[in-house]
């Protein structure tokens, strides 16, 4: 009999991977190349031969026990640094290895910093349309999250929102930009404003709230959008990075915990990340993985591509009349829902075999999320389909 705790883990159970599963199911039925499915943002772009030739030569040449071997828990020294100086380099910080904990993956980092700031029914806000295993994981710790509704004028940050649900028991914002599921990078004004106003209401409650900037989407940008550094904005800031989207390595389990040394006691709180880090199973991060994404910080997968998507998509979704946020990074598409009915219009959609995830699994309904990390030809050969599909509104 699993814990009662763990049932609204299970009954929550994500509506992204149910239309992933029902999407299988169909393509049994009807052949892949006549489902177009949209619901899964795993990317569909190869990872860099650099990163195949990396691991090669790393097995090659290093000893055993330095690959595969225990090492610390914030990870290798050597990938810590090169990584502190590559972020130095680009966004002007002072890091060092002692700021950078290597983690599995964005997940891995959002686990080790909740862990570390949260006790229970500490309160965790997040800025809708979200990613919705942020109610999971602040509930690992006894954590309750807040949702600011969304801004729909442009998705940036409803400020006036969240400003009324920032309470004394508040320790976290979670901002994720590129957005997940909207598209959208939060302008420099944004950030700005953000600090401002946590900086204002932990004056007022005596209390210490974080932003923690989840960011696995950082680079992969189009246009020449450049998607600012929350550090230099307000002190108390954790970023969440990954190589999940940026080098095509979902389940290798790789990423950061950037700890800025300006942070509230850092000492402590750095020692704690380390200790969270172990204490959560997890140990360290993947080793072979640390030392592979070492070798190819500049690298990233052909973003190109993703790009290529998105221009079609947005061009024949707005051609037919769907209203659409023409995303600046990451890789998916924010519709509005045709009638209003988010779930109503996926399920329609189904019908003509597109699959596609309903607002309402993000904290903001009336909209659906299409993720076109997919074949170039499955953009294509859906077009007919949305064309039906707008038909019926
Ligand atoms: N945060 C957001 C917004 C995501 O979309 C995802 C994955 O899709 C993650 C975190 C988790 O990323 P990772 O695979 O690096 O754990």
């Amino acid at each position: 009999m699993i814990a009662k705790s763990m049932k609204q883990f299970t009954a929550n159970s994500s509506a992204v991977r149910a239309m992933f599963e029902a999407g299988a199911e169909m393509a049994k039925e009807v052949g892949a190349e006549n489902v177009y499915d949209f619901s899964l943002g795993n990317p569909n772009v190869p990872a860099p031969e650099a990163l195949k030739d990396a691991i090669t030569s790393i097995l090659k040449e290093m000893p055993s026990k330095q690959v595969h071997g225990y090492m610390s828990n914030a990870g290798h020294e050597s990938v810590r640094t090169k990584i502190a100086e590559k972020l130095n380099r680009e966004q002007g910080t002072a890091f060092s290895q002692n700021n950078i904990l290597m983690t599995v993956g964005a997940a891995g980092a959002l686990n080790v910093a909740l862990k570390t700031i949260l006790d229970p029914l500490d309160e965790v806000i997040c800025i809708a349309p979200y990613f919705v295993e942020y109610g999971a994981y602040a509930a690992n710790y006894g954590g309750v999250v807040k949702t600011v509704p969304a801004d729909t004028e442009n998705f940036q940050i409803n400020f006036k929102a969240l400003a009324a649900t920032i309470t004394p028991k508040t320790r976290a914002v979670i901002i994720n930009s590129p957005n997940n599921p909207s598209g959208v990078v939060y302008s420099e004004e944004s950030l700005r404003s953000l600090a401002t106003l946590l900086t204002e209401k932990s004056a007022a409650f005596g209390s210490e709230i974080f932003i923690i900037a989840d960011e696995p989407y950082r680079d992969l940008v189009y246009d020449g959008v450049t998607v600012p550094y929350v550090t230099p904005f307000y002190k108390n800031t954790l970023v969440c990075y990954s190589w999940s989207k940026s080098l095509s390595l979902p389940g290798e389990r790789i990423g950061y915990l950037v700890v800025p040394s300006e942070i509230n006691d850092y000492d402590e709180m750095w020692n704690a990340f380390c200790v969270a880090n172990r204490v959560l199973g997890f140990v360290n991060a993947p080793s072979l993985m640390q030392l592979a994404v070492g070798e190819c910080l500049d690298l990233s997968c052909d973003i190109a591509y993703y790009d290529r998507n998105r221009q079609t998509l947005y061009g024949f979704l707005t051609a037919m009349g769907y209203t659409c946020v023409m995303p600046q990074g990451a890789f998916y598409l924010w519709m509005k829902a045709p009638g209003g009915d988010d779930k109503l219009f996926c399920k329609k959609a189904f019908e003509e075999h597109i699959l596609m995830v309903p607002g309402s699994s993000f904290a903001c309904p009336g909209y659906v999320r299409l993720a076109y990390c997919v074949d170039y030809e499955t953009i294509l050969r859906s077009e007919k389909a949305f064309e039906t599909l707008i038909k019926k509104y």
